[in-house]
């Protein structure tokens, strides 16, 4: 533990905390606020949390804001909503807007001291998680399946964080799905980036100075991000093909006029939750050549293809880049997963013989206004599952929307329990 958490008031509160954790005791909430001296229930119960301040942070480096306006007014009827001065500047909502909506505007040292509910989009610093009362709530975005030892430091804290990328890909956590709402941001822009990128046009014209023939787009993944791309790519004009290991994508693809690239024999999950698995080394090797051959012949690939929890596959070599025109474009949108172009570095423009290659995995940050709507409305939607109508939080970990979120209660790690 950090030394400046122990120069906090609260030491002793921590000292109990700990006891109080080992002993399977849990800690009373709404005691904070209105008796100094906590007192102690044997189990969880659902109502451990008064009716919630809830605080929002700004994004240090991210120009989107976890709510905008409109869903700051949805929230003012049944709690306290403090905002971090300047928090929504980047995603073009002042904070003058936010007052507006029914928020105080205030300092980040404010709402560490008064909120107990923190909503953010990418996990808080180190010092905010230090600065914030015991028992805190946090919903972000944590993604313990691609740092499992996020879930270790976090849980240094007696605070409980809810992990937004943790839910089930059902019916039921569609409208809650920050993935989903983020990779159709995402593929939307890569489009836009790669045709900027690009010193051709998109579009078939034919013009008194000559023919223009339309630009080819290959898509690698066509998931959420995939998909969008591919309906983008198209309304600009180009001939899009698209190619995932999961078949059951063949047919959105083809329903938004462009060709699917079949290999046949993939392993398709199930049980995967809606995931993409890993192939056989035969699959692989039939994939390259396939894959060789498409990207050779495109003006523009957009790779998005991620195995959760996993490094993301190599789907374009070196080799594979050599072999394209000059002037061609590839937008890796899985560089932070390691990228599945060999030459990708996350957070850079590789140039390789003529050829463009953009690491970027945040394209959403790009598009902060309606990213951060999309995001709000989510979180919103959450909410509703996650508050009770008395306001206070429900941690039934028994609900799949609940328990598979709550990554950490109260210090204690429940990531991989349910
Ligand atoms: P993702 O971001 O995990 O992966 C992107 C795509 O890459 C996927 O379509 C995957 O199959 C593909 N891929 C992985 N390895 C590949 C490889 N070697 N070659 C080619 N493609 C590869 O996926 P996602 O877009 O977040 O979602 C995947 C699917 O999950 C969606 O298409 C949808 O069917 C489902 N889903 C369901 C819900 C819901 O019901 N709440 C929400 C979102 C997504």
């Amino acid at each position: 533990m950090n030394s400046s958490f122990f120069n906090r008031n609260d030491t002793l509160q921590y000292i109990f905390f700990k006891f109080a954790q080992n002993s399977g005791l849990v800690l009373k909430q709404c005691d904070r606020y209105d008796h100094p001296g906590n007192l102690f229930t044997k189990q969880p119960t659902s109502d451990v949390y008064c009716s919630m301040i809830i605080g929002v942070l700004k994004e240090e480096d991210d120009a989107r804001v976890a709510l905008n306006p409109e869903a700051i007014t949805k929230l003012t009827s049944q709690n306290q909503l403090l905002i971090e001065k300047g928090a929504g500047l980047q995603a073009f909502h002042s904070d003058q807007e936010y007052t507006e909506a029914g928020a105080q505007v205030v300092s980040q040292e404010e709402i560490l001291q008064k909120a107990n509910f923190i909503i953010r989009i990418k996990p808080p610093a180190e010092t905010v998680l230090q600065g914030l009362q015991p028992h805190t709530a946090i919903l972000s975005s944590f993604q313990p399946f691609s740092d499992p030892a996020i879930v270790e430091r976090l849980s240094q804290y007696p605070l409980t964080y809810f992990s937004l990328d943790m839910l089930p890909r059902t019916t039921m956590a569609q409208d809650k799905d920050i993935l989903s709402s983020m990779a159709s941001i995402a593929g939307y822009r890569a489009v836009l980036e790669a045709a900027t990128y690009l010193p051709r046009y998109f579009p078939m014209l034919t013009t008194a100075a000559g023919s223009i023939p339309p630009a080819k787009v290959l898509i690698l993944g066509a998931g959420v991000a995939g998909l969008q791309a591919v309906a983008t790519a198209k309304r600009l004009g180009a001939v899009v093909e698209a190619f995932d290991t999961r078949t059951a994508v063949k047919e959105e693809v083809q329903s938004l006029g462009a060709k699917f690239v079949e290999v046949e024999g993939a392993r398709d999950e199930k049980s995967a939750g809606g995931y993409a698995v890993e192939q056989t080394e035969e699959y692989k090797q039939r994939q390259r050549e396939l894959i060789f051959d498409r990207a050779s012949k495109s003006d523009v690939i957009i790779t998005t293809a991620l195995l959760r929890g996993k490094k993301a596959p190599i789907l374009i070599t070196k080799e594979m880049v050599e072999a394209m025109k000059p002037g061609s474009v590839i937008m890796d949108m899985a560089a932070a997963g390691g990228g599945n172009c060999e030459l990708t570095k996350n957070g850079e423009i590789v140039k390789h013989q003529g050829v463009t290659i953009v690491g970027d995995s945040s394209l959403e940050a790009k598009m902060p206004m309606h990213a951060t709507q999309m995001y709000g409305k989510n979180v919103l939607n959450f909410l509703k599952v996650l508050l009770k109508e008395d306001g206070t939080l429900n941690l039934d970990f028994e609900n799949p929307l609940i328990g598979s979120t709550c990554i950490v209660y109260n210090g204690e790690i429940r990531y991989g329990k349910s």
